[in-house]
C-alpha cells in the first residue's frame, strides 16, 4: 500500500500533503491502492455482488482527482452499476420457483412458501436492525436521547420515539450500504432526532432520492406496525407513538434540502413537484393536518425552482405513496 509523502518517488518534485497526483508529472498518489480496488471491484463484479464492487470502486473514487480521465470513467461505472441494484438483482435460477415437493401440496404449500420470503424479508431487516446497536456511540446517544424524551413524555412514549427514529435512520442506512456507500449506525441528538455520517455522496439525483426516501419508507413500516399493535392490544400508547412516528416522518417529507423530501424533489421534475404539491393541498384539505399546509407552501416554491427535464418515476411514485399514507397515519384518532 503506498503511503502518500511529500516527494514524488517518480520525478522527485514536492508535493503537497494529501495530495492525490504529482503536480509535475500526474503520478496517482495512491496507484498501487487503486490497483488492488479496481481488482476487488471486478472480481465483485464477476461474482455478481453489485454492492460489493459499488463499495470498492466508490473507495477508488475518493483516492482519484475529481478531474482525471481515471475518475470519469470510475463514476461511469458507478452510475452504471448503481441503476443496476436499483433494477434489482436478477433472480438466479430456480430461487424464486418453489421445488416440486412444495408445489405437490397444492394452494396451502405454495401460500407457506411465498410466507417463508415475507420471514426471511422480516428477518433480514430486525438482524440489520441490532447491527447498529452494536456500536457503542449509538447506543449510548440513544440512551441520552431516551432520558430527554423520557422527562418530557415519560417512559413509554419516550421509547417509542427512539425506535421509531433509529428505525428511520437505519432505513437510510440500508439504502446507502445497498449502493455501496460506507455508512455507519445512526447518532442522536438529544430532544433533535438522529443522524448518520456517510462516507461519500449519492452519485446522482436518483440515487440520492432513493437513499432520501428510503428513512421514511421504514419510518412508515414501524408507525404501522405500532399502529397494528395497537388496534390488537388497545394499547392507547402505541397509537400515540404510531400517531406522532407519522407526524415525524411527514415533517422530514418537507421538500427542502438537506431533508429527505428535499432529497426526494431532486430527481423530480416540474410536472412531477407540481402533482405532489397538489396532493399536499389535497391531503391538508382531507385531514386539517397543519404540517401540510406547510409542505405545500414549500413545495409551491419548488415547483418555481429549475428541475431535472427528465424525472424519475419511482422517486415520484414513493412520494405520493408515503404522502398518502403517512397523512392518513398522523390524522388517526388516539385517546390520552
Ligand atoms: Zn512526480
Ligand atoms: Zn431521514
Amino acid at each position: 500500500m503506498s503511503q502518500p509523502s511529500d516527494i514524488c518517488p517518480d520525478c522527485g518534485g514536492a508535493q503537497a500533503p494529501g495530495a492525490l497526483n504529482c503536480p509535475q508529472c500526474n503520478r496517482l498518489v495512491h496507484a498501487e491502492e487503486l490497483k488492488e480496488l479496481a481488482a476487488t471491484a471486478t472480481q465483485a463484479e464477476q461474482a455478481g455482488d453489485k454492492t460489493a464492487a459499488l463499495a470498492a470502486w466508490r473507495r477508488g473514487l475518493d483516492l482519484l482527482p475529481p478531474h482525471s480521465a481515471q475518475y470519469a470513467g470510475i463514476r461511469e461505472r458507478v452510475l452504471k452499476l448503481s441503476r443496476e441494484v436499483d433494477a434489482g438483482a436478477p433472480q438466479r435460477a430456480g430461487k424464486g420457483i418453489a421445488p416440486k415437493w412444495i408445489a405437490g401440496l397444492g394452494a396451502a404449500g405454495l401460500l407457506l412458501w411465498k410466507l417463508k420470503f415475507v420471514v426471511v424479508w422480516v428477518v433480514t431487516k430486525a438482524k440489520f436492525l441490532a447491527l447498529g446497536l452494536s456500536k457503542s456511540g449509538t447506543v449510548f446517544s440513544m440512551v441520552l436521547s431516551l432520558g430527554v424524551y423520557w422527562a418530557a413524555f415519560g417512559w413509554k412514549f419516550a421509547a417509542g420515539l427512539i425506535v421509531s427514529i433509529y428505525i428511520h435512520e437505519m432505513g437510510h442506512v440500508w439504502a446507502l450500504r445497498k449502493f455501496g456507500i460506507a455508512a455507519e449506525a445512526p447518532m442522536f441528538i438529544p430532544g433533535l432526532g438522529a443522524f448518520i455520517r456517510a462516507k461519500q455522496y449519492p452519485a446522482d439525483p436518483r440515487e440520492d432520492a432513493r437513499v432520501g426516501l428510503a428513512g421514511p419508507l421504514w419510518g412508515l413500516a414501524a408507525a404501522v406496525a405500532a399502529w397494528l399493535i395497537a388496534l390488537a392490544t388497545g394499547w392507547q400508547s402505541m397509537a400515540a407513538i404510531a400517531k406522532i412516528g407519522a407526524w415525524i416522518n411527514l415533517f422530514n417529507l418537507l421538500p427542502v434540502p438537506p431533508l429527505d423530501g428535499g432529497r426526494g424533489f431532486r430527481a423530480l421534475t416540474r410536472m412531477q413537484r407540481i402533482a405532489i404539491t397538489a396532493a399536499m393541498f389535497a391531503a391538508w384539505f382531507l385531514t386539517a393536518e397543519g404540517l401540510l399546509i406547510l409542505l405545500a407552501i414549500v413545495g409551491v416554491v419548488r415547483c418555481m425552482q429549475t428541475a431535472p427535464e427528465s424525472g424519475d418515476r419511482r422517486a415520484f411514485a414513493e412520494f405520493l405513496f408515503l404522502l398518502a399514507a403517512l397523512s392518513a397515519l398522523a390524522a388517526i384518532p388516539v385517546v390520552v
